[in-house]
């Protein structure tokens, strides 16, 4: 099969996420391109349930399922953070380990605890990597998927509260302070031809590389 073509100004897509943030961000990140965003919500699309043991699988259930049900292309995310001492936990689970509703001080402080139950004291035993995975799926069932990944060390108390999530026991290898504690456009910005620091900035990058026509 050929790969998807690119994507071009005034294209549409449906995002795979009932998330109003994730939308907002997407669209931002689209706009400058011409390209057209589209809430599964807004189409009233069933989210289905995320069974993959992986973030690529995770990420492929999700945009194929809004592609079948649309007729559109899908674009979903995925994202976690791995702890190597935990044999890459949370992972999957990460929005998990924050239980219903959703509560981050508890989801950081059980991965410490974790930490210590493996005596992982010092930072090279409290690695860890946060990971985002896009998938961009067309309704005949063709796909391709765009990965980021940032390196750094698990830190016992948070620090900083201009992130979300597990951001405040982040220190992302390279720096001294934590994604808690870092201006958020430092952390997710990217540019044409650059890195950028997050998983999602290099994940985004990614896919502004590969799936979108650049006049
Ligand atoms: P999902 O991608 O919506 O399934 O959520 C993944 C989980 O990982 C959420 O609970 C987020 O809080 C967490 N997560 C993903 N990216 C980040 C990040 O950049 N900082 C902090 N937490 C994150």
């Amino acid at each position: 099969m050929n790969p998807i073509p690119k994507l071009r100004s005034g294209d549409k897509l449906v995002l795979a996420s009932h998330n109003a943030g994730k939308l907002r961000e997407f669209q931002e990140l689209f706009e400058p391109f011409g390209l057209i965003v589209i809430s599964a919500a807004s189409l009233g699309l069933p989210e289905p349930d995320e069974t993959g043991t992986t973030f690529a699988e995770n990420a492929r259930i999700k945009a194929h399922a809004a592609a079948q049900a649309s007729g559109m292309l899908a674009l979903s995310d995925d994202s976690g953070l791995c702890v190597d001492a935990l044999g890459g936990d949370p992972g999957v689970y990460t929005a998990d380990w924050a239980g219903v509703p959703r509560n981050f001080d508890h989801a950081m402080k059980r991965v410490e605890d974790a930490l210590q139950a493996a005596n992982a004291t010092t930072p090279a035993q409290r690695h860890g990597s946060f990971h985002a995975t896009l998938c961009l799926a067309h309704p005949d069932g063709r796909d391709v998927i765009y990965e980021g990944k940032v390196e750094g060390t698990l830190v016992w108390p948070p620090r900083g509260d201009l992130g979300h999530g597990y951001d405040p026991v982040f220190m992302p290898t390279g720096f001294d302070i934590t994604f808690g504690e870092m201006n958020p456009l430092d952390k997710h910005s990217w540019a044409p031809g650059q890195v950028g620091l997050s998983h999602r900035a290099k994940a985004f990058g990614k896919f502004v590389e590969g799936a979108i026509e650049r006049e």
